[in-house]
């Protein structure tokens, strides 16, 4: 029991520059359109929402842009975060497979959002911002964005999903005790709320609903801006910090990856893991398979279709090219907050059109059989939308045991679950259940699919 399990990297290590995978592509991804015109946006046209700093990342062509100190500082108190070598999951699964994963739950609020959250406050602070308005699903990336607001002193506005609202009241309590103001949705302080709520008083929300607010919120004054914790290029882009010291400490490991796993929602933990390895192999190093892994009851990128659409159910934002189940979709309740979103990255959406990373669907209850397995083994208590990245790691596992051969695999844990022992609890008490998509809502709402022309 002497071998190795922790690769721990030196805090002078904590990378400087995060890593732009646009500028290895081998095509750019397509461009993002105004709502209106379908004319490709330009920087102006986002300067309501975002400063110029996060915009000017948004479209950046660069490899690699660097890291404030400030940031790097702050990064300091959770980073470079840990990357372990699962030889007690390995053991109990009697595979011949090398598991590594990377654990992103050390962070303050718990996951990997605090990496653009801290950033995404430092470039608004610059800017003369005073207030954030954002949206939040189960409340990770909410409690990140408060604790973020916190360290600059901007206000944070959080519209939470109302059955989350009421179903998780200690990530919203997180969220009070770092001072933002979180706020059901739909609400009646926005248009777009109060037309659903006109329409339906006891709707239960939806992250595209949220959106709308947080957006009309900070579109109305100058000194509001809006963030987005997932999607966009700039939070794939802060969420690289995640793969690069993987790499290192693969490196330490004296390894490197054959398989590399994560979980998508909107594909920023996914994206920030595998993209320095996606960048190294387009310029000509080792060929990594990358695999997506997603909810079968919100499967964007294995059932969704790669067209134009709106990031909100208003229709408030820019239209960006993504894998989509259609902006009206609403996916039926399962325990992953953070994975129930209609659309994936761009980035991500593009990488698996070019043909570089692969997408699996679960469904929920042999995630949380394979959550409950890996605890069991390595002793951490993973979000439930890890469970997903695990569930494929160990499928992989099992599959090198059944061929005889070792093969390396790195997943990206990025959170842990601590808020989300209700759904443990429902787990263990067999009450958990694989909700089926409703074909025939996904048929409607892919048909509801704006027209752009190509
Ligand atoms: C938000 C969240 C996700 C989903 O978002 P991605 O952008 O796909 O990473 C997954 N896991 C955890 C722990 C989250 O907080």
């Amino acid at each position: 029991m002497s071998e190795t399990v922790k690769y721990f990297l030196d805090e002078k290590r904590i990378p400087k520059f995060w890593y732009n995978l646009v500028a290895d592509l081998p095509t750019p991804p397509p461009p993002v359109l105004h709502p209106g015109t379908h004319q490709p946006v330009g920087p102006a046209d986002l300067e309501a929402l975002f400063p110029m700093s996060l915009i000017l990342q948004e479209v950046s062509k660069e490899r690699e842009i660097e890291i404030p100190e400030p940031v790097r500082t702050i990064y300091r108190q959770w980073r470079p975060s840990p990357l372990f070598r699962a030889r007690r999951l390995e053991k109990a699964l009697d595979t011949p497979a090398r598991i590594y994963y990377k654990y992103e739950g050390v962070s303050p609020a718990g996951s990997h959002k605090p990496n653009t959250a801290v950033p995404q406050a430092f470039f608004n602070k610059e800017a003369g911002i005073k207030k954030i308005a954002t949206e939040t699903g189960a409340g990770q990336w909410g409690s990140s964005l408060a604790f973020a607001g916190a360290l600059f002193g901007i206000d944070v506005q959080v519209f939470m999903v109302r059955v989350s609202y009421d179903q998780k009241p200690y990530r919203r309590a997180l969220m009070e005790t770092y001072g933002a103001r979180c706020v059901a949705s739909p609400s009646n302080e926005t248009q777009a709320g109060r037309d659903i709520l006109a329409k339906r008083p006891n709707h239960p929300g939806s992250l595209g609903i949220a959106i709308s607010e947080a957006v009309e919120v900070a579109a109305q004054r100058k000194d509001t801006n809006y963030a987005l914790g997932s999607v966009l290029n700039h939070v794939l882009l802060h969420q690289t910090v995640v793969g690069l010291e993987a790499m290192e400490q693969m490196t330490m490991a004296d390894d490197s990856p054959d398989i590399l796993v994560g979980c998508t929602g909107g594909g920023s933990n996914f994206g920030g893991l595998v993209f320095p390895f996606l960048g190294a192999q387009l310029r000509g190093g080792k060929k990594v398979r990358v695999i997506a892994v997603e909810p079968a009851a919100c499967p964007s990128l294995t059932r969704g279709k790669f067209a134009y659409d709106f990031g909100d159910t208003a229709h408030l934002t820019p239209l960006t090219k993504m894998h989509t189940l259609g902006s009206t979709f609403t996916p039926p309740g399962f325990h992953s907050g953070g994975l129930r979103y209609h659309g994936m990255a761009p980035l991500v959406s593009h990488v698996q059109d070019l043909g570089l990373i692969e997408a699996v669907a679960y469904h929920q209850t042999t995630c949380f059989a394979a959550g409950v397995q890996f605890a069991r083994a390595e002793g951490i208590l993973p979000a439930p939308e890890a469970n997903h990245a695990i569930r494929a790691a160990i499928d992989e596992a099992l599959k090198c045991k059944v061929e005889g051969v070792s093969r390396a695999i790195l997943f990206n844990l990025c959170g842990h679950g601590h808020f989300d022992m209700q759904a443990y609890m429902d787990y263990t008490a067999g009450k958990l259940v694989d909700q089926k998509l409703d074909e025939g809502e996904l048929a409607m709402a892919l048909a509801g699919l704006p027209s752009v022309k190509a």
